[in-house]
């Protein structure tokens, strides 16, 4: 398995530091927030029911996972320090996935491909995980996250929409610093092979572009 070289030094990194180290904190206040709001609420509040505390099977990490290009930069950056070998986990699982045929999301869903940063039933990038992940509740039976791709009692919940917008306007503007007008490929596994690719070259580029695979070294 390929070790993951720290510190990561790389133009796209550098470039965007200040705002990375930024989204990290909005995204370490929103978490707090979250604690508060949905995992310990005030019993006396009325408020939807989060089935998620109890749940002791993650069904809803075991599918496909997209995620957009800068939140796979904060990502890799975070997994780099803090979980490297599940970050090499998932480089690995990322080039296996790139080198079958594509799978849908129903598919995902269908063959229980856990995610990549799923290890022992335990989110190893919980503080970083995707918008999809810590916006997602559910609030009937859980076992229902395991049968169906899409339970209608599933919603998504944010305990500070301001502190949203300004994470998603962060993450345009990283996007905007970097000249990425969007990205392809967008499942979290593939995401972290292909921003390693990435960062194995030396430079960026100087036009906007859409990151696809073929910025990747041997596919130029
Ligand atoms: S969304 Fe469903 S499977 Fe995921 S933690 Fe909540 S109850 Fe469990
Ligand atoms: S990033 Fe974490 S929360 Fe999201 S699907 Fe993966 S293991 Fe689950």
């Amino acid at each position: 398995m390929k070790k993951v070289v720290l510190p990561v030094a790389h133009p796209l990194l550098d470039e965007a530091r200040d705002k990375l180290d930024r989204m990290v904190a909005l995204l370490e206040e929103d978490q707090a927030l979250r604690h508060a709001e949905y995992d310990k609420p005030d019993p006396k509040r009325r408020r939807l029911r989060v089935a998620c505390n109890r749940c002791e099977t993650p069904w809803c990490c075991n599918q496909r996972v997209a995620v957009e290009f800068v939140e796979a930069l904060v990502i890799y950056r975070w997994a780099a320090e803090h979980e490297p070998l599940a970050l090499a986990a998932a480089i690995a699982r990322g080039d296996s996935l790139r080198r079958g045929r594509p799978l849908d999301d129903a598919e995902f869903f269908r063959r229980r491909v856990p995610c990549p940063f799923l290890i022992k039933g335990r989110c190893t990038i919980f503080p970083m995980r995707p918008h999809s992940c810590r916006s997602h509740y559910m609030g009937g039976n859980p076992l229902k996250c395991r049968d169906e791709l899409q339970p209608n009692e599933t919603y998504e919940m944010s305990p500070d929409r301001a502190l949203i917008a300004e994470i998603a306007a962060l993450a345009d503007d990283v996007k905007f610093d970097l000249l990425i007008e969007g990205a392809r490929p967008t499942e979290l596994a593939e995401l972290m092979l292909f921003v390693d690719r990435l960062l194995a070259r030396k430079k960026t580029w100087a036009a906007p572009r859409v990151l696809d695979w073929d910025l990747a070294p041997g596919e130029e």
